[in-house]
């Protein structure tokens, strides 16, 4: 059996959270600043602000940006549900840009389309969500001009993207953006099994981020507005959750990011033999832009020909234990989402996508023996 995506798991990480069990702290504690100031240091980023997960990351990103009941935020279709889920959670609205034919990233076009329509209508979003799809970076500095010129903030979704490059360097230091977020489920580039980060280079959004991930309270005597009533006070501002990340996911996480580069160069040697190997076959391969670095954290082809079955091939590498996958099947699809009024046809690029797309087994621990069967399997089940 090949999963199309695993954890790589070393000594060193074990011992990493044995000794954190060992440790007087458990809950966040001194392991979480410790892998928060790793990960800003290693995306150039002012502040990282760690939590229980991506989905509890992009709630705490939209809440810390004020979104809320009346405003609507805007993301893309190919994508995890949380990315547009997150904004309900708010009581906001969702609506979605189309994708990019070639890159399978939000359309620029697209986006400057809707947002001259939605100024008309004076319905302009608060927040849009780029997604950095498979780990490929978005064209950040074009959705940052928008930004500046129609007035919304930007949420970076980079679960896929922890170790990508853009134009404006390392995805994380938030330089097109408002805040990044990255996950770390087992799926994805690192992982604290389950976690997830905000890196942010405004100190207000990360302080307010902090107080957000904690019940909306506060330890901070220059913040009380009852002053200090000594060592035991806190005081509450806000309504918060809990989204705390433990010490031992991040110890493990802290362990996993030492070992970053060898993830990320496997990878990209991986994605590299696949383009070779599938070179006979009637797919497309993934096409990385020049100007950016993807981490690689999905290998996705489509199919290629008027009307491929899919399905076919899906099920014919199943049956051979080769555990392919499909992402994303369009979120605005969802029932969900029809029942908020969207239809086939509103986003014909992530249509016509996802109904070509599959995605390969792609991992650090994939052998080279491993890869041979997976394209090979691909090859017969084409026939
Ligand atoms: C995995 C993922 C998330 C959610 O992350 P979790 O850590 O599983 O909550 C959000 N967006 C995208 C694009 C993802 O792939």
């Amino acid at each position: 059996m090949i999963p199309y995506a695993r954890q790589n798991i070393d000594e060193q990480d074990i011992d990493a959270v044995v000794e954190v069990l060992k440790s007087d702290w458990l809950t966040q504690g001194p392991m979480v600043d410790r892998f928060e100031n790793d990960l800003r240091r290693y995306c150039g980023a002012d502040h990282a602000v760690a939590v229980s997960s991506g989905t509890a990351g992009l709630h705490l990103a939209y809440l810390a940006l004020d979104l809320g009941p009346g405003d609507c935020l805007w993301t893309v279709p190919n994508t995890f549900v949380a990315t547009a889920n997150a904004a309900r959670y708010c009581g906001a609205d969702v609506d979605f840009v189309d994708i990019d034919a070639r890159s399978w990233n939000m359309s620029v076009d697209a986006l400057r389309e809707k947002l001259e329509q939605a100024q008309r209508h004076s319905r302009l979003p608060k927040i849009v969500v780029p997604v950095h799809f498979g780990g490929q970076p978005c064209d950040m500095p074009a959705i940052h001009a928008l930004a500046r010129e129609y007035g919304f903030r930007v949420v970076e979704d980079a679960a896929h993207a922890v170790g990508a490059e853009g134009p404006g360097g390392k995805v994380g230091n938030s330089r097109f953006s408002d805040i990044t977020l990255f996950s770390f489920h087992p799926v994805k580039i690192i992982t604290t099994a389950e976690g997830g980060l905000l890196l942010c280079r405004d100190e207000r959004v990360a302080a307010r981020l902090r107080r957000l991930r904690s019940h909306g309270t506060t330890r901070d005597a220059a913040e009380m507005t009852d002053g200090s009533q000594g060592a035991w006070y806190y005081e509450q501002h806000e309504l918060g959750y809990h989204y705390r990340m433990t010490d031992i996911q991040a110890a493990l996480g802290s362990s996993q990011l030492r070992r970053i580069e060898e993830f990320l160069g496997r990878r990209r040697a991986l994605v590299e033999r696949y383009g070779r190997g599938l070179e006979s076959l009637p797919v497309i391969c993934p096409r990385e832009d020049p100007r950016v670095r993807s981490s690689w954290h999905l290998y996705v082809i489509e199919l290629a020909g008027s009307n491929p079955d899919r399905r076919k091939v899906f099920d014919r590498m199943r049956a051979d234990q080769i555990l392919v996958n499909v992402h994303y099947s369009p979120v605005h699809l969802q029932p969900y989402y029809r029942a908020l009024g969207f239809k086939p046809g509103y986003c014909p690029n992530a249509e016509r996508y996802y109904a070509r797309a599959l995605t390969l087994p792609l991992y650090p621990d994939l052998t080279e023996e491993m890869q041979d069967q997976v394209i090979e399997s691909l090859g017969r089940a084409l026939q």
